[in-house]
């Protein structure tokens, strides 16, 4: 494995895009004082995850974005990206060319990458895990650390050297088991609670249990019961259903005698209303020829009146003659 190249745009002092290439055998940089040759370094640091600003010699992680000069206006985002060959694969991925790059904008958003998949930081610190590389890495000596190692503490120093002999990966599966470990200790201690908590209620919920088996069991003989007594009330109801509809049939046929003797009397009536009709017609003719009778009556009355009066008359006369 080795640095193929680094390519940085709006980092620090690098407003353009610029791309190193590395070849086998040793690349120096070489520049006056304040020329940005650390800001390479500080590139290489920063896309490996460095999240302390003093680290990379700033006050804000804004400050890593080129900040513009006299003749040229500031980025809006910094960019660095690293490839590496991985052709004897002791980065853990299925790549012969690994590409990690970081990006950060004024607004403060950042993404990484992996190979031109976002990815998290905890990818890309796990990636170079006993590599040397990481940003905690050995690979990466900047001003004054070779200083800060020899005098600094034993246990800063000890770091270095675990992550040399490759064992960092080692403890932190320990740390990462022994968190666990605690944890599954700490759910034992809540499972044996919650076990004597439960032995408490073994009593009252056996006597619970017997409650509910014997309320089972009753229910079932309700179930029994309720499913005779719905065939009872169905037979009933079947026996009652027949005498009703032989109750239907006798009626339908007395319904039927009286609907025939209904139509007779019908006809019976309407044969006297006829009569009644003809009787009253001939009624009326006889009240017509009883009044003309009457009359004619009345007429022959008046003139048997004068001819009894004529024959008086005459009588007289004959009398008076003789
Ligand atoms: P020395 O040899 O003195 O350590 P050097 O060559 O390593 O110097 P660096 O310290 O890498 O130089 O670079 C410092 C330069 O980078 C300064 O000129 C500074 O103005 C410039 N610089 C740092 N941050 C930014 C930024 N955000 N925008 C623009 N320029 C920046």
């Amino acid at each position: 494995m080795y640095l193929k190249s680094i390519e940085i745009q709006g980092f620090k002092s690098f407003a353009n895009k610029l791309v190193f290439e590395f070849h086998n055998g040793i690349t120096g940089i070489v520049g006056p004082n304040g020329s940005g040759k650390s800001n390479v370094a500080d590139a290489v640091r920063w896309v490996l995850g460095e999240q302390r600003i003093k680290q990379l010699r700033g006050a804000s992680m804004q400050d890593v974005i080129f900040a513009g000069t006299e003749m040229r206006k500031p980025q809006g985002f910094a960019y660095v990206a690293i490839t590496l060959d991985n052709s004897d694969h002791q980065l853990a991925i299925d790549y012969d060319q690994v590409t990690v790059s970081r990006r950060l904008y004024r607004s403060g958003e950042s993404e990484y990458m992996i190979n031109g998949s976002a990815c998290r930081l905890k990818d890309i610190n796990e990636l170079f895990y006993d590599t040397g590389i990481g940003k905690e890495g050995y690979s990466i000596i900047g001003q004054g650390q070779i200083d800060r190692i020899l005098s600094g503490k034993p246990e800063e120093r000890r770091e270095l050297f675990d992550e040399a002999a490759g064992i960092v990966k080692f403890k932190r599966r320990k740390a990462i088991a022994q968190k666990k470990l605690e944890d599954e200790q700490a759910n034992l201690v809540r499972v044996s609670d919650i076990l004597s908590e439960l032995e408490k209620q073994v009593g009252p919920l056996e006597r619970q249990s017997r409650a509910a088996r014997e309320y089972l069991q009753l229910k079932d003989s309700l179930k029994i019961c309720d499913a005779n007594l719905f065939l009872m009330e169905t037979e009933g109801t079947g026996r009652q259903l027949e005498e009703v509809e032989k109750r239907h049939q006798v009626l339908s046929g007395d319904m039927e005698d009286t609907g025939r003797e209904s139509e007779r009397l019908k006809a019976g009536y309407e044969e006297l209303e006829q009569t009644l009709a003809d009787l009253e017609r001939r009624m009326a003719a006889d009240r017509d020829e009883l009044s003309q009778g009457t009359v004619l009556k009345g007429n022959l009355e008046g003139q048997i009146n004068v001819l009894k009066e004529q024959i008086h008359t005459e009588e007289m006369n004959q009398e008076h003659l003789e």
